[in-house]
């Protein structure tokens, strides 16, 4: 069964650290605009695939 929202939370993570990788602002304390909006992506799909775990247990 296709799980799509793992696949948009792992997404959002590659997305993230790859974006992480390659800019020069982006630290663990400090992110630049692209970089916030790509944290606040996955941290969203983070929350909500967490939140489903929880939910199934
Ligand atoms: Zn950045």
């Amino acid at each position: 069964m296709a799980d799509d929202l793992y696949v948009r939370y792992q997404t959002a993570d590659a997305k993230y650290r790859a974006h992480r990788g390659s800019c020069t602002t982006c630290t663990d304390a400090v992110r630049c605009g692209a970089g916030g909006r790509l944290y606040e992506s996955f941290a969203r799909l983070q929350d909500a695939y967490l939140t489903r775990q929880q939910q199934r247990r």
